[in-house]
């Protein structure tokens, strides 16, 4: 199936989001020289993991730094964003005063209701803040995946749910790499990457040819939807094989937002697991 590009992205909308990445990969690189990781004993890394290790190891997030980091992207995303200057500051004064100990909590459990009551109680932007306090965290999730994604790449790994094997996020975009065309997984909170079989839903694990297809828009082989007529799940993929360059996967998810328009409108979701997230 081809369909055309829905619309074009709003001008400065993707450098936006390279703001906000090299402002995450400066501070995870200095988070990562902090921890001294790349000297973790091997020893103590599961080598089989079944659930999430973030939800069976839990972790500890600084909360003085994460503090620290949130209020650093405000100030990001206010000089990206001059028009929003007033309710970040809002989201400033309420949130700097709060126990971030607890917000790392609830962001990592994907707490929206929490947020979003706390953000109607207070007049604040609640998916700002929200945003805000997701990005800002996601460094200490890449740094803490570090140990495990040699684990989780490896071609024996057998991982079957549609969230990170290591952070326990959705995942909603995969690569199909170059080499040998194996299909692996990326999760955009703390870029762990992990095989999955080419052809196969992630969500209800169907893997009837003729009820998965693929989408893509004209003149662009390399970026598809991958859809399961059984569940209506669908999957953003990059194909290493179409394209002509690696591609920054963070960044494709955010430039392909056409791909998700496309699905939602065919009544397809990448939602299905908001549910069964369990990590408390
Ligand atoms: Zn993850
Ligand atoms: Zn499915």
């Amino acid at each position: 199936m081809t369909n055309r590009i829905p619309f074009d992205l709003p001008e400065g909308y993707v450098e936006f989001y390279k703001a906000i990445e090299s402002w995450q990969n400066e501070l995870f690189f200095k988070l990562k020289r902090a921890a001294g990781i790349g000297d973790f004993d091997a020893d103590s890394i599961p080598q089989s993991i079944e659930r999430p290790v973030l939800e069976t190891h839990g972790i500890d997030i600084d909360p003085v730094h994460y503090r620290e980091a949130f209020l650093e992207l405000t100030q990001l995303v206010m000089k990206e964003r001059e028009g929003i200057k007033d309710s970040l500051q809002e989201i400033v004064k309420v949130f700097s005063e709060m126990d971030f100990t607890e917000i790392a909590f609830r962001v990592i459990n994907n707490d929206c209701q929490h947020f979003e009551k706390l953000a109607a109680e207070k007049g604040l932007a609640g998916e700002l803040a929200y945003f805000l306090l997701d990005h800002a965290l996601r460094p200490f999730l890449r740094c803490f995946a570090l140990p495990y994604q040699g684990v989780v790449v490896g071609e024996d790994f057998h991982w079957e749910m549609a969230v990170c094997p290591v952070c326990g996020s959705q995942v909603n975009f995969s690569r199909v790499r170059a080499e040998d065309g194996q299909r692996l997984l990326f999760c955009e909170h703390c870029f762990t990457e992990w095989p999955s079989r080419y052809l196969g839903c992630i969500y209800c694990g169907n893997t009837e040819p003729l009820t998965i297809k693929y989408l893509v828009v004209e003149g662009d082989d390399a970026h598809q939807l991958f859809v399961c007529e059984k569940c209506k799940g669908y999957l953003k993929t990059f194909d290493e094989r179409k394209g002509d360059t690696k591609r920054d996967l963070f960044i494709a998810g955010i430039e392909t937002v056409y791909l998700d328009l496309i699905a939602e409108e065919n009544g397809y979701t990448n939602n299905r697991i908001e549910d069964e997230r369990n990590l408390n």
